[in-house]
């Protein structure tokens, strides 16, 4: 079948037809391929273009802040050392933190959309459209087109719209449109569908702005891109700092942007350890988890092949996290097909652990992560103390966790 991209590079891929290995393509009705088609043509031509790479490094860094800093997390560094003497290990690698939490808005979100608004403007398109779950990156793209000046409609499940209402404010001072999806169970996928249906339906003007590394080829190559300047900054950075290469590399799974972000450049460093994250709730037992690649199997959705939470109909199935971010039901494909070849391992973590490293990382560090990142932290903190002390680790802080001070209060049984 389907030949590795090259037998010696886990960084060359998709291929033409935009697989990774068996995962990926472009699984969409027949009058979405002339819009697939035109957005790649595009896409190839300001890949590389210096004018485009330049107006987007302008924007990220006058913008959006960056880069980020890759921080030394000292506190936490010291808590886990501590753990580890106390179980006799005597260890504890050195901890860092990519901080994607200080970007403009929050998190690594903005990095995709500034990059993903650019080109829609290469395209001569002005309308945009998005879909979002939680409401963090239909903020991220109000955010952008806001800035372009450019008319934004966000679909949002009827359900999401309800439990995520500062979410929904924002986008509305941000001059967007949310349309709420009542099919379905008015969730994410809902709303993937409406997206898909406005795109069709609006062929000339409007541009989809898909907020991770998935969807149909290009979207996931060009997310991954936009994010891969995570790892290409916190590689540089870390030699810059450390002298030398990270000894693993962490970072939350809910679709995979900001994890995709930062292994890319760490893909064909074959020393350096690489863990996913992903979403494991109350456990992969019952349903109540989004850990797709754990638990899940291969199928289609929003446009690709890839590993996905389905019943024994193939139904899509309503995954469950703490953190809304995670609570993707597939992943995009890049991920899967890392996750098959072995060099990328992919690792539960539940809602309890999320929320006790959540709880940690604010009292040892003075930064209040986002629940999604306290997933990819809570793994640093059972694998950290058993490292040696000269071992690195660094963690993607995707981003800070204002917006989950709800959800961490009614956790704790506590009222704001
Ligand atoms: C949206 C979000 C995620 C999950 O999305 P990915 O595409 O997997 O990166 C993780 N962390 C934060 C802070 C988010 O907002």
């Amino acid at each position: 079948m389907d030949q590795p991209a090259t037998p010696n590079s886990f960084r060359t891929g998709p291929d033409e037809q935009g697989m990774f290995g068996i995962f990926g393509g472009r699984f969409v009705a027949e009058t979405l391929m002339p819009l697939i088609l035109d957005l790649e043509r595009h896409w190839n031509e300001v890949k590389n273009d210096p004018d485009f790479r330049a107006e987007l490094t302008n924007l990220s860094t006058h913008y959006a802040g960056r880069p980020s800093k890759l921080y030394f997390a000292e506190g936490l560094t010291r808590h886990l050392r501590e753990v580890s003497s106390a179980k006799g290990l005597g260890g504890g690698a050195k901890v860092y933190f990519k901080r994607e939490d200080l970007n403009h808005t929050g998190s690594h979100k903005i990095n995709n959309c500034l990059g993903q608004i650019l080109l829609a403007k290469r395209m001569g398109k002005k309308r945009i459209i998005a879909e979002t779950g939680a409401g963090q990156h239909g903020v991220a793209s109000a955010t952008v087109a806001a800035r372009f000046g450019y008319p934004c409609v966000v679909y949002m499940g009827a359900t999401d719209v309800a439990r995520q209402s500062p979410n929904v404010f924002r986008m509305k001072l941000l001059g967007a449109e949310v349309r709420p999806v009542t099919a379905g169970h008015g969730t994410l996928k809902d709303a993937m569908n409406e997206a898909l249906r406005d795109w069709v339906t609006n062929v000339e003007d409007t541009y989809y702005l898909i907020g991770t590394a998935a969807g149909p080829h290009p979207y996931p190559e060009l997310v991954r891109d936009f994010q891969s300047v995570i790892g290409t900054e916190a590689r540089a950075q870390i030699l810059e700092q450390e002298g030398r290469l990270p000894d693993t590399i962490i970072a939350a799974v809910g679709g995979g942007s900001n994890a995709i972000g930062l292994f890319h450049p760490f893909l064909d460093d074959k020393d350096v350890r690489i863990i996913g994250i992903e979403a494991g709730g109350r456990g992969l037992d019952g349903i109540e988890h989004c850990a797709s690649m754990n638990a899940g199997s291969p199928g289609v959705l929003h446009g690709n092949r890839t590993y996905l939470l389905q019943n024994a109909d193939g139904q899509i199935m309503d995954g469950h996290s703490i953190s809304a971010g995670l609570d993707y039901p597939g992943v995009g494909p890049e991920h899967s097909w890392l996750r098959d070849s072995g060099r990328v391992e992919y690792v539960p973590i539940l809602d309890d652990e999320a929320l006790e490293a959540f709880k940690l990382t604010t009292r040892v560090e003075g930064i209040i992560p986002a629940l999604e990142s306290a997933h990819a932290i809570a793994h640093a903190v059972k694998i950290v103390p058993a490292m040696d002390k000269d071992q690195i680790v660094i963690v993607n802080l995707s981003g800070r966790g204002d917006k989950d001070v709800h959800t961490v209060a009614s956790m704790l049984g506590m009222e704001i």
